[in-house]
């Protein structure tokens, strides 16, 4: 256990790249404090805008406090599958709990698609039949909501450029902040035109983009789910690499499936030259390769050519 703990962190780097960006989410700090800061910031947001959204008639406003409550449900779903999926390996659950993350990421899309749903098929049925929507207090919600995630970004954004987890969770945050500014846009419209149908217009488009963004998580999650080949594992060059190893005359039953959105396994059967470099050697060199390609765990069975 101590060994196999070992080998995947010697490539932190590799493994954390593929994490579902909802789940990312959970990394835009590393410390807890801004983690909380970011939960409680997201529900306070999303509560005022769910509450000034529904009582002065906006689906616009409904459907970004909607998406902010996607988010904070990503943060608290990847905050605790990364707990379950940090406890040891047991007799029961061989691989341990990494997978998780992936049930993690399944019940978040889940919820986003049914908010999109919801607001998408609301906006349709108020093209039908308009609500009077109130621009000033939707104007000033929208508002803080921009103000919210630009100051987040900032946040999070400090001197972390160089960090790929953190530079996509401040781009998340920058496009929550101008989904919010689309809400403010639109109330300022519908205060100076009176044209009442450019609220429940804005409220499906972003409820489009919400199901954009829980659509690509459903996706990721359910490639884990099947034991697809993870996105960042170029098949090909897996097989090739492996049959140009010296002494290697053949491979076949490659498998390579992830154990959990972080950690990528692999079994393979190598055909090995009878005159061939010694075995363990070749098992060596076999294993280094892989783990160049980000699979930190393979299983490998040398077979006579
Ligand atoms: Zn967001
Ligand atoms: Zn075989």
């Amino acid at each position: 256990m101590a060994d196999h703990k070992q080998s995947h962190q010697q490539h932190p780097a590799v493994s954390r790249q593929r994490l579902p960006k909802e789940i990312q989410h959970e990394h835009r700090d590393g410390n807890p404090a801004a983690f909380r800061w970011s939960v409680l910031l997201n529900s306070a947001l999303s509560g005022l805008q769910l509450a000034i959204g529904i009582g002065f008639g906006s689906l616009a406003l409904i459907g970004d406090a909607l998406h902010n409550l996607g988010d904070v449900a990503g943060l608290l779903l990847g905050w605790g599958a990364e707990h379950l999926s940090a406890r040891p390996a047991n007799k029961q659950f061989t691989y341990g709990f990494g997978r998780s993350t992936q049930l993690a990421a399944m019940i978040n899309s889940s919820f986003i698609l049914m908010a999109s749903a919801v607001i998408i098929v609301e906006g349709l049925q108020r093209f039908a039949k308009p609500v009077e929507v109130t621009a000033g207090p939707v104007a000033i919600a929208a508002f803080i909501g921009i103000l919210v995630n630009l100051g987040s970004a900032r946040l999070f954004g400090h001197n972390h450029n160089h960090d790929l987890n953190k530079k996509a969770a401040v781009v998340h945050l920058l496009t929550d902040a101008a989904v919010s500014g689309a809400v403010f846009v639109s109330a300022l419209l519908v205060q100076f035109t009176g044209i009442q149908w450019l609220d429940p217009f804005t409220g499906i488009i972003v409820g489009l983009a919400v199901a954009w963004t829980g659509w690509k998580l459903l996706r990721q999650s359910v490639v884990v789910a099947l034991d697809g080949v993870p996105p960042g594992i170029d098949m090909e060059k897996v097989e090739s690499t492996l049959a140009a190893l010296p002494g290697v005359a053949g491979v076949h039953h490659i498998h390579v499936w992830g154990t959990s959105t972080s950690q990528t396994a692999l079994t393979a059967h190598i055909l090995r030259n009878p005159q061939a470099v010694n075995d363990m050697e070749l098992l060596h060199n076999a294993k280094g390769a892989l783990a160049q390609l980000g699979i930190d765990h393979s299983t490998l069975q040398l077979e006579p050519g």
